[in-house]
């Protein structure tokens, strides 16, 4: 615990000076432009990895970057997706997994989780990426688990969509969606393409989105 209260200090003596009048203007407002998922992997950092500062995104996080179909009794990430776009107004939503994934690796490897009842059932919202990714030949459990990642990041793309405030915003062609996948090893992001099953080194091609506003408006 020391370091994390002299990590305090050295934000307190440091950082901070440094954004007095960032964190004056946030005191009472924020309006971040993005909504990041991803998992609670301690090695995944959302505003490193993206050189974010404090405002700018706002973050849901839990064992496999998961967000639950809507259901009449919606969960804590469904509250915190409502707000920030009904509320926020986010124009960017970001589903984010990541290589070495624990929760994915026990999907693919269809781990014992008899003694992790809330684990187990957390990843049900996974089935259909697992039943997805079961049907197809792997070359060797790397690959296996690379392609669970990614069938998992489209799986929670569909997800998502199934809530209400995700859909009118859709419908007014006022939301992007993302799906990217980040390496923890080489530092890189590979980002689903619009025909939602490849994917693309977003370094290669920056302009990637996996639902873009204007092809999902209506109007
Ligand atoms: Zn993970």
């Amino acid at each position: 615990m020391k370091n994390l209260i002299d990590g305090f200090l050295k934000f307190q003596n440091e950082a901070f000076p440094q954004r007095t009048e960032l964190f004056k203007h946030l005191a009472t407002t924020q309006q971040p432009g993005t909504l990041f998922i991803t998992c609670s992997d301690s090695r995944v950092v959302p505003e490193l990895l993206t050189q974010q500062e404090p405002g700018e995104l706002f973050v849901i996080r839990n064992a496999g970057n998961i967000v639950p179909s809507y259901s009449p009794h919606p969960g804590g990430v469904s509250a915190t997706v409502e707000y920030a776009v009904a509320v926020l107004g986010v124009t960017d939503i970001v589903i984010c997994g990541h290589s070495d994934c624990g929760a994915m690796t026990a999907i693919a490897k269809c781990k014992c989780m008899d003694h992790l009842p809330a684990v187990s059932g957390w990843l049900q919202h996974s089935e259909s990426a697992k039943v997805v990714n079961e049907s197809r030949p792997h070359a060797n459990d790397a690959a296996k688990l690379s392609s669970m990642v990614r069938e998992n990041v489209i799986a929670q793309l569909a997800n998502i969509q199934t809530h209400p405030s995700v859909r009118l915003a859709q419908e007014k062609g006022l939301l992007n969606l993302h799906g990217w996948v980040y390496d923890i090893e080489m530092g890189s992001i590979d980002a689903l393409s619009a025909d939602r099953r490849t994917f693309v080194p977003l370094a290669d091609q920056p302009a990637t989105c996996a639902i873009h506003a204007q092809t999902t408006h209506a109007a």
